[in-house]
């Protein structure tokens, strides 16, 4: 049986591979040249829209363990990604035209893979990945909806700042909801009237990143917190600063403003910054936000975005092996499921390859364990919390803690990278093997 890949970009050539080395035959759609993306400008799968980096190569950063893991899966990208490689220090950096090239040439190559140069505008019978990507045509994205329901498909991307939640100072924080109601689930970061004004200040006055045109008629629902900012020192706090209904602690009365932190993970070792999508530089991020007081020593491990991005709401839809739980035969991959940067889009794709493979040959397997980068991935993208799921790079916060205490953070992260290659290892003996 054939599994139809829709989708040539990191995602979908990656599927596409890992299905042909099962021996699946699989028919590769991809609208370019016909018709373009308003990012991507070659007829080239797996083209790299905008960076040529693929980020740092040391294991003692998320993504130089997701690369060692996606190297241990054979990954396609990964492999010619370093033929093309251009010199970028702790990094890997790519020609992208010679990268996108050779993926081309690889591909159309393999005996058994069709790449088929057309738009797909209905989701077709399965077995089918869908790797679409963030800038999935309009059809198809209607199509979508279709499968998914119009509210489990989300158009643009519009997250706020992560922290992990040892950073954050809890001498000064305190753990409440706005009234009482609904227990200890936000941490509370207050400001007096001085903090405040200076921290407004810088806000209003920090740096932005530009739109492209074709996102800018996107976000007028979704105001960066910046763009509020703009309408006046007050306008924060009657919006997403507002204290009322915060007593502190520490001083029994309500704070002059407060940030609220709402919980990001099931480990509760992460916390978005409620209200605080932004479209400020990333270095203005860290300078700013850090200006509230509770954040003085905050670890941003995810900074707010605002671009157009189609995703689903993996975690109300997907089982942890991709598959639309209400359809089993249809697979998403890439940054569709939530995902975000181009070497999680392409494990995705490695990992939907396998699943959509072990469907078709009538096997079963399960997915990486969590201590995994790639199985952490899986984990975060099918049982995140769906009311607030937002995309989401690969990052150590996302890895369970490791049963001995390592103070020292680079060491920490290099035993957490050593923990999840070895398991790895141990899931490609027990798990993958069966399916070759
Ligand atoms: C403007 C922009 C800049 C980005 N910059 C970076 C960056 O610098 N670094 C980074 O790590 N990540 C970046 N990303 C995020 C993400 O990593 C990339 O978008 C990545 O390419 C996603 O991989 P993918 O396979 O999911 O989607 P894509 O690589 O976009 O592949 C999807 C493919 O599906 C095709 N397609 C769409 N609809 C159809 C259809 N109906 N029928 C057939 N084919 C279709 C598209 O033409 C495309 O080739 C960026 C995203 C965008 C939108």
């Amino acid at each position: 049986m054939e599994v139809k890949v829709i989708g040539g970009g990191l995602a979908g050539v990656e599927a596409a591979y890992a299905l042909s080395k099962a021996g699946v035959e699989v028919k590769l759609y991809e609208m370019r040249p016909r018709k373009m993306t308003p990012a991507h400008s070659t007829g080239y799968l797996a083209e790299v829209v905008c960076s040529n980096s693929f980020g740092a190569t040391s294991l003692s950063t998320p993504s130089g363990l997701l690369k060692a893991e996606m190297e241990a899966m054979d990954s396609l990208v990964l492999k010619v990604a370093k033929r093309a490689a251009v010199p970028a220090g702790q990094a890997l950096a790519v020609d992208r035209e010679a990268f996108a090239r050779e993926v081309t040439e690889f591909l159309e190559s393999l005996p058994g893979l069709e790449v088929v140069r057309e738009e797909v505008r209905e989701i077709p019978p399965g077995p089918v990945i869908i790797a679409t990507g963030p800038l999935t045509s309009e059809e198809l994205s209607r199509s979508i909806v279709d499968l998914t329901g119009r509210k489990n498909l989300f158009f643009y991307d519009a997250t706020s700042p992560i922290v992990s939640a040892s950073s954050i100072d809890m001498g000064r924080a305190f753990v409440a909801s706005r009234y009482g109601k609904g227990g200890a689930d936000y941490i509370n970061c207050p400001m007096t009237e001085e903090e405040y004004m200076e921290f407004w200040k810088a806000l209003v006055e920090a740096e932005t990143v530009p739109l492209h045109d074709f996102e800018k008629h996107l976000f007028e629902s979704c105001l960066p917190i910046e763009e509020l900012a703009r309408r006046g020192p007050q306008t924060l706090i009657f919006g997403p600063l507002k204290p009322v209904g915060l007593v502190d602690p520490r001083t029994g009365e309500m704070p002059y403003a407060v940030v609220q932190l709402r919980q990001d993970n099931i480990a509760a070792t992460l916390y978005s910054m409620v209200g605080f999508q932004t479209r400020l530089k990333w270095g203005e991020q860290k300078r700013v936000f850090s200006m509230i007081p509770c954040l003085r020593r905050a670890e941003f491990v995810k900074y707010g975005v605002m671009h157009r991005n189609t995703y689903i709401n993996s975690p109300a839809l997907l089982l942890p092996t991709l598959q639309f739980r209400k359809k089993q035969d249809v697979f998403f991959a890439g940054q569709i499921v939530g995902v975000e940067g181009y070497m999680e889009s392409a494990a995705t794709g490695i990992m939907a390859g396998i699943f959509a493979a072990a469907l078709v040959k009538g096997r079963e397997i399960s997915p990486p364990p969590p201590t995994t980068a790639i199985g952490s991935l899986l984990n975060y993208v099918s049982r995140a919390d769906w009311r607030n799921f937002q995309p989401m790079n690969f990052v150590f916060g996302l890895l369970p803690p490791l049963k001995k205490r390592i103070r020292k953070r680079r060491e920490r992260r290099l035993a957490l990278s050593r923990r999840a290659l070895r398991d790895l290892e141990d899931w490609k003996e027990g798990e993958l093997a069966r399916l070759l």
